[in-house]
């Protein structure tokens, strides 16, 4: 008897495999005349658009509602995403975003407001925004904050105006700001895009800023330092006191990068480590959605000496209740960032978040945080390569020193990890740590979670030091396209559909 013919493992007529389903672009699936909608027919009218009557047709795709039901139901399953598996992308503080913070925001009173509403009827969105102020300002211990950069890099794009501000005012046009070079890509690109040169310091064999280099790239022409603290190595500035002691003996300012609050919320306030500006990503340490480009926060709190220049618009308390300031003409604030105030939903999320959680809870939540970096520390030290002897903060680095002699890179692993049902940990940053592997847990882990993780990822580099390369060098193998070519991608996107030359046409 002959056997019939078995289709080959890991083929599928459709394409499709399981729940996996292959989707063709929006404008692919077009079928012309076929709509989601009965639309009446036109009536006879007279045309009163003059020369401005489009030509051609608008060239929207065609598609019934089921069909564009589906299409963004399978793209949306198609994204990895923090409520569906550990999320360990390391400086991104990828943690779980509570529910209670999505309710308050939907509240129709938040949710339907408008920004040119007249001020009398946004008293409450006034009030919330003033009271997450208190709150930013209570927990970092500075005097003022600027609500309205819309992200992480936005915020230091606003701090450097205000120094740049401060320092003008004094008629001190200043060249220069230091950067470490563990720094996050965004601190050099701000610096440079206020017209300042880059001086990069090097770290120390502890992952630390080198403070003597520090100390001697010191002079009259820097404007200040930016520095990220908790550091992008995962590690406190020991040194950070000195640090802003020495920028400020040469009349200097200092902004610390704070996207790592995660790590200090509740234990330590900038304030009193002597930093002058610090951005706050509410969207990292307050949990709002973050991720592709996605909606973020950066609010900057600012020293004494800072606060006179921040920028515009910002809630003030008046006769009459809350208003916004929106002119300064003659005063000292720098200008505006923003079409508005900021990012509303943003806010809502981040005073939830605060409230729900109390000090002791943000306490809590930075200790976890630490103690769950550490964990995964402890459990993969003997079988990776960490990058510096001790513990962490938040999150853990490892080098690729372990791979050692395996022909295995860190992205040949962080692409094993894909097929494990992870997102990779962050690779090659900071750019101080050879072949960098950055792996972030956050608070929001279970135990369970992170002993199914350390396993996993224990496994993998227990297979590579096998030498089983070409397992590696061949992964990912489930996913629905494999190993693309990222470098044209990045360079040469192609970002626009264009239709196919037979149709064009027959146009
Ligand atoms: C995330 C991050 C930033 C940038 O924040 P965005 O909100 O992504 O613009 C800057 N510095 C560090 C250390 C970060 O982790």
């Amino acid at each position: 008897m002959t056997m019939p013919s078995m289709p080959q493992a890991g083929t599928t007529l459709s394409g499709n495999k399981a729940l996996q389903i292959e989707e063709p672009l929006i404008f692919e699936q077009d079928a012309s005349g076929r709509t989601a909608v009965d639309l009446p027919a036109v009536p006879e009218h007279q045309e009163r658009l003059g020369g401005l009557k489009r030509k051609q047709a608008v060239g929207l795709p065609g598609l019934s509602e089921p069909q564009v039901v589906r299409h963004y139901t399978k793209l949306s399953q198609k994204n990895f995403a923090i409520d569906m598996n550990v999320y360990p992308l390391g400086s991104c503080t990828m943690k779980h975003n509570p529910r209670l913070n999505e309710k308050v925001a939907r509240l129709p009173g938040i949710a339907d407001l408008h920004p040119l509403q007249p001020i009398s009827t946004v008293q409450g969105a006034l009030a919330l925004i003033d009271r997450l102020a208190h709150w930013l300002k209570t927990l970092t211990n500075m005097p003022a904050v600027a609500m309205s950069p819309a992200a992480g890099a936005h915020g230091e794009l606003c701090g450097i105006m205000t120094i740049r501000a401060a320092l003008l005012a004094k008629g001190d046009a200043r060249k220069r700001i230091l950067v470490p070079e563990s720094a996050h890509g965004t601190n050099p690109a701000t610096a440079a895009a206020c017209g300042y040169e880059v001086d990069p310091v090097p770290a120390d064999e502890r992952g630390r800023v080198d403070l003597a280099a520090f100390k001697a790239k010191l002079g009259p022409d820097v404007a200040g330092t930016m520095i990220t603290n908790p550091n992008t190595c995962g590690l406190f500035e020991n040194d950070i006191i000195d640090i802003a002691d020495a920028i400020h003996a040469v009349g200097g300012y200092f902004y610390c990068d704070g996207a790592n609050f995660n790590a200090i919320v509740g234990r330590v306030r900038p304030g009193d480590l002597g930093v002058d500006a610090m951005h706050i990503n509410l969207h990292k340490t307050f949990s709002t959605p973050h991720g592709g480009g996605g909606p973020g926060a950066g609010p900057v709190v600012l020293s004494a000496a800072l606060a006179p220049y921040a920028p515009l618009p910002y809630v003030t308390h008046g006769p009459n209740g809350f208003d916004l300031k929106e002119q300064d003409e003659g005063g000292t604030a720098f200008g505006r960032l923003k079409g508005f105030h900021g990012q509303m939903g943003m806010f809502t999320r981040a005073l939830s978040y605060i409230l729900s959680h109390g000090s002791d809870g943000l306490r809590q939540a930075s200790g976890d945080a630490v103690l769950n970096a550490n964990y995964i520390l402890a459990g993969l030290k003997d079988t990776l390569t960490p990058a510096f002897p001790g513990t962490c903060m938040h999150e853990a680095l490892f080098n690729d020193d372990f791979l050692q002699g395996t022909d295995v890179t860190t992205l040949d692993f962080a692409k094993a990890m894909i097929d494990e049902g992870y997102h990779p940990m962050t690779m090659y940053f900071p750019l101080v740590v050879h072949g960098a592997l950055l792996m972030e847990p956050t608070e929001t882990e279970s135990k369970d979670g992170l002993d199914r993780y350390i396993e996993v990822v224990k496994g993998l580099a227990e297979r590579a030091k096998a030498g089983n390369t070409a397992y590696f060098e061949g992964a990912p193998y489930h996913t629905p396209r494999r190993r693309l070519d990222e470098t044209l991608a990045a360079r040469q996107p192609i970002l626009k559909w264009k239709p196919p030359v037979e149709k064009q046409a027959a146009e």
